[in-house]
């Protein structure tokens, strides 16, 4: 019997955390924390009795949608080893520093100690295997990863137990503009049972192309109406790529960014490998000429300022003192703007700027692919032919849409699964879907 059940990130973004039980061994991928107004969906549907049985764990990337419950495994008994990269562990620091401020800020208590964090003990794919090869995770059991293009140190995983074999693209994007992204060797994956895919944008078509072309234009519509530019980006991941982006599109544009982004550059030099090298020797050049790393109160001098700029700073839900003054600043003109540029969660002030009417100052969602849509879930289907797909990491409705399409297009097998739910595989066949909600 091969069983996955869904602890949380089927049907809804956030709290990745997926149980898979190949006979008597059993093996966690992500253990994530969902930020949002409702407190009981915070951490995933952990069983404790499971988690104690739990073989490993492996995690995907560091997003505190995929990491930041893992304490939890282990105040529940979990006693074992957590399989990722060293990229992610150094990453980890930052967003456990940052949850527990979220925590705190929301007037809650963290469900697991200090000790429980210091508990966990990492081990490293990379020095099993390099990437899109086997190795033994324990006698019976093999993996392969490889690099998912989403973060520097993220993963995609295959697993094979007893000749069952399964595939999670952890959060997956082949449109990002420095980081490498490959998919297994098809020869590895020939009789492939189940694919647990990120379908984040669900059934949205755009092409990174376009999204990039309208980010630009917006921002030079600002600019040319006289006002200042804010992007609000995580301090891993995407707002590297944007202020490539932006570089190049804007050649006479002034760019400054806060000291978060000069520690996640400086932490990109030391980890190339997971960048495409042409992409990341160019943006050094672009980041050495073209941008000002400045201190708060210096970012909060320079919007004062009239030469018009494009601000970028690692605080993207704007949940920091700093980010708060700095959006007062910027509601003196209401020329500036405020660019949103990934998933805004409920409650946060990036969700109440966006969501008001006519926020001062004015805040603009457009999104900068870090995900798949649905041609990318199928490119991923054509390639990799799982029998079964369990769609992942996007609300339940349209979850369901991106389904439909895909079974009108003639994929089959496809689920829209939601916490709580059960997939169990018998053989090559779906036997019972069942739902615990
Ligand atoms: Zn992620
Ligand atoms: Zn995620």
């Amino acid at each position: 019997m091969f069983q996955v059940e869904v602890w949380g990130g089927a049907g809804e973004h956030g709290r990745s955390c997926y149980h898979v039980q190949f006979g008597q061994r059993s093996v966690l991928l992500d253990c994530g924390v969902k930020k949002g107004q409702k407190k009981e969906e915070t951490y995933p549907k952990l069983d404790a009795d499971k988690v104690r049985m739990l073989t490993t764990v492996f995690l995907s990337h560091a997003h505190e949608d995929h990491s930041m419950a893992i304490p939890l495994l282990y105040r529940h008994g979990y006693t074992g080893v957590v399989w990722t990269t060293r990229s992610t562990v150094r990453q980890l620091a930052n967003y456990y520093a940052k949850w527990q401020q979220y925590v705190q800020d929301a007037g809650d208590e963290l469900p697991y100690t200090s000790e429980h964090m210091e508990q966990v003990r990492y081990r490293f794919v990379e020095d099993m295997a390099p990437p899109g090869q086997w190795f033994t995770v324990e006698p019976g059991m093999q993996a392969c990863w490889g690099p998912s293009g989403h973060l520097a140190g993220s993963i995609w995983l295959l697993l094979c137990v007893d000749g069952q074999t399964l595939f999670y693209s952890g959060d997956y994007c082949q449109d990002s503009r420095l980081l490498a992204a490959n998919l297994p060797d098809l020869r590895y994956v020939r009789d492939l049972q189940v694919g647990i895919l990120d379908a984040a944008y669900a059934d949205d078509e755009a092409t990174q192309e376009q999204l990039v072309d309208d980010l630009v234009s917006a921002c030079k519509q600002v600019l040319e109406r006289g006002g200042h530019v804010w992007l609000p980006v995580p301090i891993y991941g995407r707002g590297h790529e944007i202020i490539d982006v932006l570089a190049e599109a804007l050649p006479g544009t002034e760019i400054v960014c806060d000291t978060g982004l000069e520690v996640s550059f400086q932490a990109m030099l030391e980890e190339e490998q997971w960048f495409k090298t042409e992409e990341l020797h160019l943006y050094k050049q672009r980041w050495s000429s073209r941008v000002q790393v400045l201190t708060r109160e210096q970012l909060l001098h320079k919007s004062t300022s009239l030469k018009k700029a494009i601000f970028v700073t690692s605080d993207p839900m704007l949940q920091s003192k700093a980010s708060a003054k700095l959006v007062e600043a910027f509601a003196t003109s209401p020329n500036n703007a405020l660019i949103m540029t990934g998933h805004v969660y409920p409650g946060t002030l990036a969700a109440r700027l966006l969501a008001a009417e006519q926020s001062v100052p004015r805040v603009l969602h457009y999104r900068y692919k870090v995900h798949q849509g649905l041609p990318d879930v199928a490119r991923m289907l054509d390639g990799l032919k799982p029998k079964f797909s369990l769609l992942v990491h996007a609300p339940k409705a349209k979850t369901d849409r991106l389904k439909a399409k895909l079974t009108a297009r003639g994929y089959d097998h496809v689920y829209s699964c939601a916490p709580g739910d059960q997939l169990v595989f018998c053989g090559r066949t779906l036997g019972t879907a069942t739902s615990n909600d």
